[in-house]
């Protein structure tokens, strides 16, 4: 099951704009990327911090998932994101240990990874990604 690294950090905030420019400008770190996943409704920024990322997670719609968590729980990390190989069988696996998944199968995530999100539930309390890379 091993993952080869932390893939990325998904943080959630209100203004994708305000906290690109706290990135950049306090932290001195560069926003290479900014893409809208709509079935997620969310606009991601990225930023690269050694071979992890950082995603900011704005939401689209107050009704999406990012937009309920700033409602329960404010603005702050959301999820982490564990970058595995096989991903489709490594949520099998995991299903049968009787985790419970979001995810019962990969799905299309942002940057073109193959996703699968577990339920915090079963996670203590992290919510928590696999994402696998299809170009490698
Ligand atoms: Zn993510």
């Amino acid at each position: 099951m091993k993952p080869t690294h932390i893939e990325h950090i998904g943080i959630a905030v209100k203004n994708l704009d305000d906290a690109i420019a706290y990135y950049e400008k306090v932290l001195g770190l560069t926003c290479y990327a900014v893409e809208e996943v709509k079935d997620q409704k969310v606009k991601t920024a990225f930023f690269k911090v050694g071979q992890t990322k950082l995603e900011l997670l704005e939401s689209t719609d107050p009704e999406g998932p990012i937009g309920k968590f700033i409602e329960k729980k404010g603005e702050g990390i959301h999820h982490i994101a564990f970058a595995v190989e096989g991903l489709a069988e490594k949520l099998e696996l995991i299903a049968e240990r009787g985790i419970q998944l979001i995810d019962k199968t990969p799905r299309k995530g942002a940057e073109g990874l193959n996703i699968g999100f577990l339920h915090p539930k079963s996670t203590f309390g992290v919510l928590t990604e696999l994402c696998e890379n299809p170009n490698k």
